[in-house]
Protein backbone atom coordinates (compact mmCIF):
# COMPACT_ATOMS: atom_id res chain seq x y z
CA UNK A 1 0.00 0.00 0.00
CA UNK A 2 1.04 3.35 -0.51
CA UNK A 3 0.74 6.85 1.31
CA UNK A 4 -2.12 8.20 0.68
CA UNK A 5 -0.64 11.79 1.68
CA UNK A 6 2.77 11.04 0.60
CA UNK A 7 2.81 8.23 -1.86
CA UNK A 8 5.88 6.24 -0.04
CA UNK A 9 5.25 2.95 0.57
CA UNK A 10 3.89 2.20 3.93
CA UNK A 11 6.03 -0.47 6.30
CA UNK A 12 3.82 -3.08 8.09
CA UNK A 13 4.22 -2.41 12.15
CA UNK A 14 2.86 -4.42 15.54
CA UNK A 15 2.57 -2.29 17.94
CA UNK A 16 1.73 -3.91 20.98
CA UNK A 17 -0.88 -6.23 19.12
CA UNK A 18 -2.59 -3.93 17.09
CA UNK A 19 -1.11 -4.01 13.26
CA UNK A 20 -0.82 -0.94 11.97
CA UNK A 21 0.97 0.23 8.22
CA UNK A 22 3.02 3.18 8.57
CA UNK A 23 4.59 6.12 6.54
CA UNK A 24 8.32 5.30 7.60
CA UNK A 25 10.88 7.51 6.34
CA UNK A 26 7.84 9.58 4.30
CA UNK A 27 5.21 12.08 6.33
CA UNK A 28 5.01 9.21 9.77
CA UNK A 29 1.16 8.67 8.80
CA UNK A 30 -0.23 5.74 10.34
CA UNK A 31 -3.04 3.36 8.74
CA UNK A 32 -5.02 0.86 10.45
CA UNK A 33 -7.22 -1.32 8.68
CA UNK A 34 -11.39 -2.04 9.99
CA UNK A 35 -10.35 -4.68 12.12
CA UNK A 36 -7.40 -3.12 13.80
CA UNK A 37 -9.53 0.03 14.44
CA UNK A 38 -12.62 -1.59 16.07
CA UNK A 39 -10.06 -2.85 19.12
CA UNK A 40 -10.28 0.66 20.48
CA UNK A 41 -13.84 0.14 21.44
CA UNK A 42 -12.64 -0.98 24.75
CA UNK A 43 -9.80 1.51 26.28
CA UNK A 44 -5.91 -0.24 25.53
CA UNK A 45 -3.79 -0.80 28.61
CA UNK A 46 -0.33 -0.97 26.66
CA UNK A 47 0.50 2.33 24.05
CA UNK A 48 2.05 2.96 21.15
CA UNK A 49 3.59 6.00 21.65
CA UNK A 50 6.36 5.13 20.00
CA UNK A 51 4.12 5.43 16.79
CA UNK A 52 4.96 9.08 17.44
CA UNK A 53 8.58 8.29 16.92
CA UNK A 54 8.75 6.71 13.76
CA UNK A 55 11.70 7.89 11.48
CA UNK A 56 10.05 10.60 8.82
CA UNK A 57 11.50 12.92 5.93
CA UNK A 58 11.02 16.46 7.23
CA UNK A 59 11.49 17.79 3.11
CA UNK A 60 8.54 15.19 2.22
CA UNK A 61 5.47 16.72 0.39
CA UNK A 62 2.54 16.27 2.07
CA UNK A 63 -1.00 16.22 0.11
CA UNK A 64 -3.62 18.17 2.42
CA UNK A 65 -6.54 17.77 -0.27
CA UNK A 66 -8.86 14.68 -0.44
CA UNK A 67 -7.37 11.62 -0.19
CA UNK A 68 -7.74 8.07 -1.55
CA UNK A 69 -8.14 5.17 0.57
CA UNK A 70 -4.54 3.23 0.32
CA UNK A 71 -6.51 0.22 1.02
CA UNK A 72 -9.61 0.55 -1.78
CA UNK A 73 -9.47 1.85 -5.53
CA UNK A 74 -10.32 4.95 -6.31
CA UNK A 75 -12.35 5.52 -2.88
CA UNK A 76 -12.25 9.16 -1.74
CA UNK A 77 -11.62 9.15 2.06
CA UNK A 78 -13.99 11.72 4.11
CA UNK A 79 -12.41 14.28 6.66
CA UNK A 80 -14.18 13.17 10.00
CA UNK A 81 -12.14 15.10 12.11
CA UNK A 82 -10.16 18.09 12.20
CA UNK A 83 -8.74 20.60 14.51
CA UNK A 84 -7.66 23.92 12.25
CA UNK A 85 -6.00 25.12 15.08
CA UNK A 86 -3.66 21.81 15.54
CA UNK A 87 -3.90 20.56 12.12
CA UNK A 88 -4.62 16.72 13.24
CA UNK A 89 -6.31 15.28 10.49
CA UNK A 90 -8.12 11.96 10.74
CA UNK A 91 -9.36 10.00 7.52
CA UNK A 92 -11.83 7.10 7.15
CA UNK A 93 -12.88 5.48 4.34
CA UNK A 94 -16.50 4.90 3.92
CA UNK A 95 -16.18 1.55 1.74
CA UNK A 96 -13.92 -0.60 4.17
CA UNK A 97 -13.66 1.84 7.22
CA UNK A 98 -9.98 1.96 7.74
CA UNK A 99 -8.85 5.21 9.23
CA UNK A 100 -5.51 7.21 8.27
CA UNK A 101 -4.12 9.48 10.93
CA UNK A 102 -1.48 12.39 10.33
CA UNK A 103 0.47 12.10 13.30
CA UNK A 104 3.23 14.77 12.19
CA UNK A 105 1.32 17.17 14.55
CA UNK A 106 1.09 14.92 17.06
CA UNK A 107 4.51 14.14 17.19
CA UNK A 108 5.41 18.21 17.41
CA UNK A 109 3.75 18.45 20.03
CA UNK A 110 5.03 16.03 21.93
CA UNK A 111 8.16 17.45 20.72
CA UNK A 112 7.67 20.54 22.55
CA UNK A 113 7.96 19.79 26.08
CA UNK A 114 11.20 18.70 27.19
CA UNK A 115 9.98 17.61 31.07
CA UNK A 116 7.33 15.45 31.85
CA UNK A 117 5.82 18.42 34.29
CA UNK A 118 5.54 21.26 30.83
CA UNK A 119 4.06 18.06 29.14
CA UNK A 120 1.35 17.94 32.18
CA UNK A 121 0.73 21.60 32.36
CA UNK A 122 0.43 21.84 28.14
CA UNK A 123 -1.49 18.37 28.03
CA UNK A 124 -4.88 19.83 29.84
CA UNK A 125 -5.06 22.77 26.73
CA UNK A 126 -4.20 20.24 24.13
CA UNK A 127 -6.11 17.31 25.08
CA UNK A 128 -9.04 19.70 25.66
CA UNK A 129 -8.73 21.40 22.05
CA UNK A 130 -8.11 18.24 20.29
CA UNK A 131 -10.26 15.95 21.95
CA UNK A 132 -12.83 17.43 23.54
CA UNK A 133 -15.41 19.62 21.41
CA UNK A 134 -15.01 17.18 18.12
CA UNK A 135 -15.59 13.89 19.83
CA UNK A 136 -17.81 15.65 22.07
CA UNK A 137 -20.06 16.54 19.24
CA UNK A 138 -20.07 12.76 17.78
CA UNK A 139 -21.47 11.98 21.17
CA UNK A 140 -24.50 13.93 20.81
CA UNK A 141 -25.54 12.88 17.14
CA UNK A 142 -26.65 8.85 16.88
CA UNK A 143 -25.43 6.05 19.26
CA UNK A 144 -22.71 4.71 16.46
CA UNK A 145 -21.50 8.23 16.33
CA UNK A 146 -21.09 7.40 20.01
CA UNK A 147 -19.33 4.32 19.36
CA UNK A 148 -17.21 5.90 16.77
CA UNK A 149 -15.87 8.64 18.90
CA UNK A 150 -15.14 6.15 21.87
CA UNK A 151 -13.22 4.49 19.71
CA UNK A 152 -11.45 7.49 18.15
CA UNK A 153 -10.73 8.44 21.55
CA UNK A 154 -9.45 5.55 22.56
CA UNK A 155 -7.23 5.54 19.36
CA UNK A 156 -5.29 8.70 20.51
CA UNK A 157 -5.32 7.06 24.11
CA UNK A 158 -3.22 4.76 22.57
CA UNK A 159 -0.71 6.73 20.35
CA UNK A 160 -0.47 9.57 22.91
CA UNK A 161 -1.04 8.53 26.84
CA UNK A 162 1.09 11.91 27.73
CA UNK A 163 -1.66 13.63 26.60
CA UNK A 164 -4.34 12.00 27.91
CA UNK A 165 -5.80 13.08 31.33
CA UNK A 166 -8.67 11.42 32.96
CA UNK A 167 -11.53 12.79 34.63
CA UNK A 168 -11.61 15.36 31.77
CA UNK A 169 -14.70 14.11 29.69
CA UNK A 170 -17.77 14.01 31.68
CA UNK A 171 -19.39 12.16 28.58
CA UNK A 172 -17.70 9.28 29.56
CA UNK A 173 -15.38 8.24 26.39
CA UNK A 174 -12.53 7.52 28.92
ZN1 LIG B 1 3.28 9.53 3.97
ZN1 LIG C 1 -10.98 1.76 1.94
Amino acid sequence: MKCPACSTQLSHLDVNGVEVDVCKGGCGGVWFDTHEFKKFDEPFELTGESLLEIETDPGIEVDRSKRNCPRCDNITMMRRFFSTKREVEIDECGSCAGVWLDTGELAHLRSLFDSEEDKKAAAKEIFADLFGPQLEGLVKEREESKKNARRLANMFKFICPSYYLSDQQDWGAF
